[in-house]
């Protein structure tokens, strides 16, 4: 690529960033680092109504937690600064008036009550009102009105909006990296409104436009829901003269609900039980929405996982690091169509990174669950019971209820399992298994095994028989590792100490 790459994200603060914007950043990021390029992060605060506080922090948190690093924008700078839209106010008024001179776009005056009229005589006539060639000269706008007209409205402070003039039936052709060419008659299209004199404030479109504009963006990588705007947004780069300039454009796919139809939304999370964004969230009214973070997701599973939905390597693998993401990252690998989000393929990921992660990393992440369930241990001990149960978890929260008797000897045994080892001769071979155990020096795995196994044989004992009621004695349940995984962790002393205890304390079952 000769021009240098330079993209931005460029959310609004609404609300917590859904997952499906989450990816929209991180293809952003993977294409900028990809290309030797810079990731900006713009914020896109100039709808006033829908803002929402504490939302821009949770991008930022978001975007952090997810390791996509910003090298430009809030919280960054950069030679463009600010990159906060309604930090940029004074900017856009001067290229809204731009397009009416230039004979683009128009005042309109028009109030509410006039705009019903018009909309209640469409409907009479069975058709949908749309705010385009066919009313806009109808309406009191600088099209209709005399220039001193105008210019008394405005001196006077009546209200007005900049439209954009959208032209009649002309063939708007587009050309999207993802989707190809796209064509567009804008006779199906409306006259938007650019700015708005009543905030002071240009609407998404203008200021969206001159800010890529002034910040050079060369790629806009965003959800196909801003497609619609394209003809627009082309429209705008040539009223500016800026064509030569102007981005290239990719719409990514929308991710779809784990059923297939439809966008993926908050309430298919909360029907189903999975999050639908990265963080836990809290609204300024106090509603909550759970977060990948919170529920015990590692946030490169989480990347991983998003990065593959939309976009595919064109081989089999599917664990990829975040340098391998961005070594093979392509936009002519992301799909034209939606992608279906599986929440049990997100566990999926979970579990393999889980599956990779060594002692020392399980420790760090384990030890704050042992104290919270009152252990005190270190962190070899802590890495290696992780370390030998994380197979069979898929979250660290899942790992106290599998490794838990590694540190706690068990006072109350499992039902299911009493009734069926503690009886018979079970309880007397048991204290024969303690003798054996306490005459082993090496209580390594492999000498216990050796001894016991040995032992067990000689005596013509049933194997499963006596196993059984020793994870009973020791794990008091049917669950976990190998035997001797369990008998070498806790060393001899405990062992002995969990045999006395239950040959004490529980009662055969007759
Ligand atoms: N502010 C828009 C959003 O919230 C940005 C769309 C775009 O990238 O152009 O997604």
């Amino acid at each position: 690529m000769s021009q240098e790459v330079r993209v931005r994200f460029a959310p609004s603060p609404t609300g917590p960033l859904h997952m499906g914007g989450v990816r929209t950043a991180l293809y952003n990021y993977l294409f900028a680092r990809r290309h030797g390029g810079k990731m900006i992060l713009r914020i896109e605060d100039t709808d006033s109504q829908r803002f929402v506080p504490g939302a821009e922090e949770y991008i930022i948190e978001s975007l952090k937690w997810c390791g996509i690093e910003i090298d430009e924008g809030v919280g960054v700078g950069g030679p463009h600064a600010p990159y906060r839209q309604s930090e940029r106010k004074e900017i856009y008024l001067k290229y809204a008036k731009q397009l009416v001179e230039a004979g683009w776009a128009y005042y309109a005056f028009d109030t509410a009550e006039e705009l019903d009229v018009l909309r209640k005589e469409a409907e009479a006539a069975g058709q949908t009102f749309a705010y385009n060639y066919t009313v806009r000269e109808k309406l009191p706008t600088s099209l209709s009105l005399s220039k001193e007209e105008v210019e008394e409205r405005i001196a006077r402070g009546d209200i007005w909006v900049v439209r954009f003039k959208m032209p009649e039936n002309e063939v708007v052709e587009m050309d999207d990296l993802i989707r190809g060419n796209v064509k567009v008659n804008t006779s199906t299209l409306d006259d938007k409104v650019l700015y708005k004199s009543a905030d002071a404030l240009p609407t998404y479109h203008l200021a969206n436009i001159v800010d890529d504009h002034l910040m050079e963006i060369s790629h806009v990588i965003r959800g196909e829901e801003w497609l619609p705007s394209l003809p627009l947004h082309y429209l705008l780069y040539r009223a500016f003269g800026w064509q030569d300039s102007q981005p290239q454009f990719a719409h990514l796919p929308l991710l779809l609900k784990p059923t297939g139809g439809g966008k993926l939304s908050k309430r298919d999370g909360d029907k189903m039980g999975f999050p639908v964004f990265p963080l836990f969230w809290t609204s300024p009214t106090g509603e909550t929405a759970h977060g990948y973070r919170e529920d015990g997701y590692f946030a490169e599973a989480f990347v991983n996982m998003l990065a593959l939905l939309g976009w595919n390597p064109g081989t089999e693998q599917e664990i990829f690091s975040m340098q391998e993401l961005i070594d093979n990252f392509s936009l002519d690998r992301v799909s034209k169509s939606g992608a279906r989000f599986q929440p049990d393929k997100a566990k999926w990921f979970n579990a393999q990174y889980m599956h990779h992660k060594s002692d020392a990393e399980l420790a760090e992440l384990f030890q704050p669950i042992l104290r919270e369930n009152g252990v005190e241990t270190s962190d070899e001990l802590a890495g290696k019971a992780a370390g030998i149960m994380k197979e069979r978890a898929t979250f660290i929260g899942d790992l106290w209820d599998l490794t838990s008797y590694f540190f706690v000897a068990p006072t109350s045994y499992e039902e299911k399992q009493m009734k069926k080892y503690w009886k018979g001769e079970n309880p007397a071979r048991l204290k024969e298994v303690r003798e054996v155990l306490a005459s082993i020096d090496d209580f390594s795995k492999e000498n216990t095994e050796e001894v016991v196994g040995a032992w067990i044989k000689e005596k013509e004992y049933g194997m499963g028989q006596i196993m059984n009621t020793l994870r009973l004695a020791l794990v008091g349940a049917g669950k976990g590792p190998g035997m001797y995984d369990v008998t070498a962790f806790i060393g001899k002393e405990e062992c002995l100490k969990r045999i006395d205890y239950i040959l004490e304390n529980l009662k055969p079952v007759e």
